[in-house]
């Protein structure tokens, strides 16, 4: 760092409340660490804000010395869109707050608080709003592409939920985006991610859960995962809206509610989550049952519990590629490319996720956010390749690519949820956002010009 660089470091230190870090510094980490383990990049900078106001300073000492911006809400992205090598990293780290209106059923959640902190506020009012599965994901990141989970098809994504939010611009300006103000804004900012502000508040709508629900997880063998998965596209192509789900091709865990002969055992869980009654649910997963899997675990369970029931299957700083892609139908010679994919999966740890889309996430119109897919997508599927250090890396990364390219002729578009991008390469987020992409760039063009925020799936200045 040269000695202009220091004392600029220091004039940033001064200028805001929150701590300024750079490599060395003790608590350094907590704003550089990401969850990806396989990307290895250190910011020369890292501005922990503390109000919008910090976040207004750094931007403008960022770009007045010339710094590479990355903007980091709870750090979990994939491609490790967070930090920059030598770079800023405008960390949203202490703005953790969740203020919940029970009576309006709305919550205000701070730019760096994670799904828990977010759903536990939530709870403590019976109420939620949807969003991912793994409850130490970021609110910011999965929120500005689009969010989905357990309650998308009773409630849709988590961009279908936001109410408005708080966004400082490159320029410096403070502004609310909502239904009324600076509404291209506020639809860019509904799937179009981290490219036009910073996000330092969300307001979102809630909606009654729990809270308890209802688990049913059913865990077929290997050899059995064809079967699983057309049993797992019937049945949530029947289930009710008042259920989510997921199938998931994974090794079964060394959890107390699984047969310790099956500890490990790759295989197809098909998951339900239900929010209605406890009756509803036993009915709902009858099918499934009777299917005879090798296991299952059917259970009533706090719905803060469910949101974390997958956490420990993708720890902080594990080695991760993604691929996602979106299928319209999910016909009988991809589920062979997938249960084939399953039969020569190298790491226990790597899974295929195939999310059921329909419900709620279907009833909005394309053109009402900017979200990079399609509304009539039944399946988001989501090929993850994990293993705990670098030395099985390249061959996982292999694998997932494979999967990808076997089931990429099923898909209708090059379209990808631009969150599960490990390499936001410039056809893909093209191929995403597709006819919306040139809106976006308009928008673009309106709040960050200079295409100073790109550290993300970049849409370039029209
Ligand atoms: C294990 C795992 C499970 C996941 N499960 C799901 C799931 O169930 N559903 C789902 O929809 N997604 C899921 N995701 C994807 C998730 O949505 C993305 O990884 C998302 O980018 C995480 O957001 P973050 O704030 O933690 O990430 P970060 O790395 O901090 O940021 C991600 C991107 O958003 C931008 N950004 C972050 N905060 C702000 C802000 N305040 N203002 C402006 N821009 C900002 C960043 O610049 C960056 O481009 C999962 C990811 C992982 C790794």
């Amino acid at each position: 760092m040269t000695d202009t660089m220091s004392s600029g470091v220091d004039a940033l230190r001064a200028a805001m409340d929150g701590e300024v870090l750079q490599p060395g510094d003790p608590e350094y980490d907590r704003g550089a660490l990401i969850w990806n383990g396989a990307i290895d990049r250190s910011p020369a900078v890292v501005a922990r804000c503390t109000s919008a106001a910090d976040v207004a300073e750094a931007l403008r000492w960022g770009q007045a010395n010339g710094l590479g911006i990355a903007v980091r809400g709870g750090g979990h992205n994939v491609a490790g869109a967070a930090v920059l090598e030598g770079g800023l990293t405008i960390d949203l780290g202490p703005l953790t707050d969740v203020v919940v209106d029970p009576v309006a059923r709305r919550a205000r959640c701070g730019g760096g608080a994670n799904l828990a902190a977010l759903d536990a506020a939530c709870q403590e009012h019976g109420l939620a709003v949807p969003a991912g599965t793994v409850s130490h994901t970021g609110v910011a990141g999965l929120t500005l592409g689009g969010g989905f989970g357990w309650l998308s098809p009773m409630a849709g994504l988590t961009i279908d939920n936001l109410i408005s939010a708080e966004v400082v611009l490159v320029d410096g300006r403070v502004v609310r985006a909502s239904a009324h103000e600076y509404r291209d804004l506020f639809w860019a900012l509904r799937g179009g991610g981290g490219n036009f502000g910073v996000v330092t508040e969300f307001e979102f709508q809630l909606h009654p859960v729990g809270p308890l629900v209802h688990l049913g997880m059913f865990f077929f063998e290997l050899d059995r995962a064809e079967e699983a998965i057309r049993l797992g596209r019937k049945f949530f192509a029947d289930s009710h809206r008042n259920a989510g789900g997921t199938m998931i091709g994974v090794n079964a865990p060394p959890a107390p509610f699984v047969p310790e002969e099956a500890h490990f055992a790759p295989g197809v869980a098909l998951v339900v989550a239900g929010f209605g009654t406890a009756d509803e649910h036993a009915a709902l997963i009858a099918p499934l049952r009777e299917a005879g899997p090798l296991f299952e675990f059917v259970t009533p369970m706090p719905y803060v519990a469910l949101q974390q029931m997958l956490d420990e299957g993708a720890p902080w700083g594990v080695h991760a590629y993604t691929k996602g892609l979106y299928l319209d139908e999910l016909p009988d010679e991809a589920i062979d490319v997938v249960a084939a994919a399953l039969r020569e999966k190298p790491s226990p740890m790597s899974q295929l996720l195939m999310f059921p889309l329909g419900g709620a996430f279907g009833d909005v119109p394309d053109e009402a956010t900017a979200f990079g897919g399609r509304r009539s997508a039944k399946f988001a599927v989501v090929v993850d390749a994990i293993v705990p250090d670098p030395v099985m890396f390249d061959r996982e990364r292999e694998w997932a690519r494979s999967t990808w390219d076997g089931l990429r002729p099923f898909a209708d578009d090059a379209s990808t949820y631009v969150n599960m991008m490990t390499e936001f390469d410039d056809d893909r987020v093209r191929a995403s956002y597709g006819a919306k992409y040139e809106r976006l760039a308009l928008i673009k063009t309106v709040y960050d010009p200079r295409n100073v925020l790109r550290a993300n799936a970049n849409i370039k200045p029209a």
